[in-house]
């Protein structure tokens, strides 16, 4: 068993991926080609949002939302600690300061009720991270940020395809950004990103800050950096949207499967969905008891079958974002990096394999 199996998703549609590549290479236009624009107009279309901007990873596409929004030095951009790096390393990128809020320990994703009590003066935005495939409270945080006038930036790297009370992930907050990085719900074979908006001077400024800041060609009118994504992995992702309607539900429909599973082992939770809305499952994240987390790995281990810690540290307590931990700390994320691992989650896993890591997690 892999712990995403990209070889099975590959051979289910191996013909469409191919042709798109032969594609690609017959017309050679590997920078900016057709395949850009229709990949950016097919995930506009799927999420609901006006604008699709592709780029070269999910990191790029943060740092240039947080760029077009005008987040500048001195700014502070609230957002959680428990996350991939990206999301507070491009907030330091731009000269900004992360304040950290704490998470809810049942879904991992941002507390909207601790929000409000860390905004200042200087505060400019809000990257809620929809973590493990499940977007965060985003009509609270919204409405938060229409009261102090910030934007809301989701981080979308690991939920594309899930819903927020009829929305698509991406489309539920001014700007969204995903990763195409080939183990997230939608992959290319390489790096991969994109960001979305339905404002039209946020999207005239991601598109120029893109390439260079430039207007036209040679013309320079702001700041930008190169942050493309190429023709191919364009053309990669083209080749799997026809599927990407079943492999969202079949994701949606595993991770029923794996929660009705997991009631029968002791000493795990898996993360909450609430039932407002839908879990792609990134990764399929559990919680152990206090204490139990190392047996669960060791019983995983001895019947061979892959997991991973989504994640070990908070990005607070990161040696080179130590200094912008808040002095009270953030207990329920410390907690959740001490106790949470994810298991084998991809859209090819068959029940015969479910039943395979829950009989591993229970010893026998
Ligand atoms: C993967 C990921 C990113 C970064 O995406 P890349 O394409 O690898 O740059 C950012 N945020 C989160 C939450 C992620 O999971």
């Amino acid at each position: 068993m892999e712990f995403i199996d990209l070889k099975a998703q590959y051979r289910a549609q191996q013909d469409e991926i191919d042709s798109r590549i032969r594609a690609v290479l017959d017309h050679g236009r590997f920078i900016m080609g057709p395949e850009v624009a229709e990949l950016e107009e097919k995930l506009a279309t799927y999420t609901g949002a006006r604008h699709c901007v592709t780029v070269a990873s999910g990191t790029e596409a943060l740092l240039i939302a947080l760029m077009a929004a005008g987040v500048r030095p001195g700014d502070e951009v609230i957002t959680t600690p428990f996350s991939f790096v990206a999301t507070a390393e491009v907030i330091v990128l731009v000269g900004a300061k992360p304040v950290f809020v704490d998470i809810e320990p049942d879904t991992c994703n941002i507390d909207v009720s601790l929000i409000e009590a860390k905004i200042t003066p200087r505060t400019r935005a809000i990257i809620p991270v929809s973590l493990y495939g499940q977007m965060s409270d985003m009509d609270e945080i919204n409405e938060i940020a229409a009261r102090h006038n910030l934007v809301v930036i989701e981080d979308a790297a690991q939920s594309f395809g899930a819903t927020y009370r009829g929305k698509r992930s991406g489309n539920a907050s001014t700007i969204g950004c995903t990763s195409f990085f080939p183990s997230k719900p939608l992959g290319c074979y390489g790096d991969g990103g994109a960001i979305f908006t339905s404002d039209d001077a946020l999207a005239k400024a991601m598109r120029e800050i893109r390439v260079h800041g430039q207007e036209k060609r040679y013309y320079h009118t702001r700041v930008g950096v190169g942050g493309r994504m190429d023709t191919l992995q364009c053309a990669i992702v083209l080749g799997k949207l026809p599927r990407l309607e079943w492999e969202v539900e079949r994701r949606i429909a595993l991770g029923t499967m794996y929660q009705d599973l997991l009631a029968s082992v002791d000493g795990l939770v898996p993360m909450v969905v609430r039932s407002d809305r839908t879990s792609v499952h990134g990764q399929f994240t559990v919680r152990a008891d206090a204490g139990l987390r190392d047996t669960f790995l060791q019983r995983l281990s001895e019947a061979k079958i892959p997991y991973a810690i989504h994640y070990p540290t908070p990005i607070d307590q990161q040696p080179a974002y130590r200094e912008f931990a808040s002095p009270e700390g953030c207990a329920a994320s410390t907690a959740a990096a001490g106790a949470v691992f994810s298991l084998p989650m991809s859209p090819d896993l068959s029940e015969a394999d479910l039943d395979k890591v829950i009989r591993a997690l229970k010893g026998n």
